[in-house]
């Protein structure tokens, strides 16, 4: 079994973010930073998506800092998860991905870049 974060490492994953942060011009599309260290957040999690296959709209180039604001606003694991589990899908996915408990969702969520 694949953890997701050994998908991460998946050579598909890593051209698939070179190219977003080139479509992206290297900068963070939030604040225009350049100098910082650029992370790919994912819009949205698609259950079942490999991280390769989502759709270029579904993923932006953010810096680390804004990166951390958007989850510490828990737009993305918070919203994303809660449909998750309510849809059932979460044990199954969980089983998939190898994903924490719950609670450490949102810590989990950070590590997706
Ligand atoms: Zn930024
Ligand atoms: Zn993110």
């Amino acid at each position: 079994m694949v953890s997701y974060s050994e998908k991460l490492r998946d050579p598909r994953w890593q051209k698939k973010r070179l190219e977003i942060f080139n479509r992206d011009n290297w900068e963070c599309q939030k604040c225009g930073e350049k100098e910082k260290e650029l992370h790919i957040h994912h819009k949205e999690y698609i259950y079942g998506l490999e991280p390769w296959e989502y759709s270029d709209k579904l993923i932006i180039t953010y810096c680390a800092e804004c990166h951390k604001k958007t989850h510490s606003e828990k737009m993305c694991c918070d919203k994303t998860y809660r449909g998750l589990v309510r849809k059932r899908f979460y044990r199954e996915l969980k089983n998939k991905l190898n994903l924490p408990p719950y609670e450490d969702l949102w810590k989990f969520c950070k590590k997706i870049r």
